[in-house]
């Protein structure tokens, strides 16, 4: 069983040089702007406004650190995909993501949310393909699950495992920050990951 009891907003950064101390194991979230990954953020931690739940696209241009039980950070990445920024605006946070992915040796899992109702759009689809030419772990998530029916959570997983040839149906979790659903099985794939950390066993 996972008990919270220590959530703390450490700092947001765009360089990693700034990356706060101590390292411990980091578990990010990516996904297009809107997808819903503040609200994720915010039921994984059980606050209502801690990770800022934001109307205008693309607000969150840092790389926020949230520490939890001093055992782990979650680090929620800027939002990508939206149409009304510039296309240097876009290479600098594309950069300031790539630069963060690839000079972790603490990342365990990249969590990557895609919105139920959208589907995998190109800057998804170029992602997991950097993911995977990089090596990098990661894990989808369909977010706001409670705007279809059963049927059509199958019917997404069915369509990602088809295009997405080299994913399986354990890196994928349906999720939604309304019902909560996927809560459980995103916190048990963190702790599955943290286990072998000397604090982790305390808090556990
Ligand atoms: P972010 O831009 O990725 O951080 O997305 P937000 O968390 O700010 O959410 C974007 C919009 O989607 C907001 O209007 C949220 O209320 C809505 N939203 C987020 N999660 C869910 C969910 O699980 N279910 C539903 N129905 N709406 C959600």
């Amino acid at each position: 069983m996972f008990t919270l009891k220590e959530v703390i907003f450490v700092k947001s950064i765009v360089d990693q040089k700034n990356r706060p101390k101590p390292y411990l194991p980091e578990f990010a979230f990516a996904g297009r702007s809107n997808v819903g990954k503040s609200s994720l953020i915010n039921c994984l931690v059980n606050r209502s406004n801690f990770a800022h739940v934001s109307k205008s696209p693309g607000k969150t241009r840092t790389i926020n650190y949230y520490q939890i039980n001093d055992v782990f950070y979650l680090v929620d990445l800027p939002g990508y995909g939206f149409a009304r920024v510039s296309k240097s605006e876009k290479k600098s946070w594309q950069k300031m993501i790539e630069n963060y992915l690839i000079h972790n040796h603490y990342l365990k899992t990249v969590f990557v949310l895609i919105d139920c109702k959208v589907g995998l759009k190109k800057s998804d689809l170029e992602l997991f393909e950097w993911l995977q030419f990089h090596l990098i772990t990661f894990v989808i998530i369909v977010t706001k699950a409670d705007r279809i029916n059963r049927n059509g959570q199958s019917k997404i997983i069915s369509e990602l495992l088809a295009t997405l040839r080299q994913v399986n149906r354990k890196q994928i979790i349906i999720f939604s920050a309304k019902t909560r659903q996927g809560r459980e099985e995103i916190l048990a794939e963190i702790l599955r990951q943290t286990e072998d950390h000397p604090a982790a066993a305390q808090n556990n």
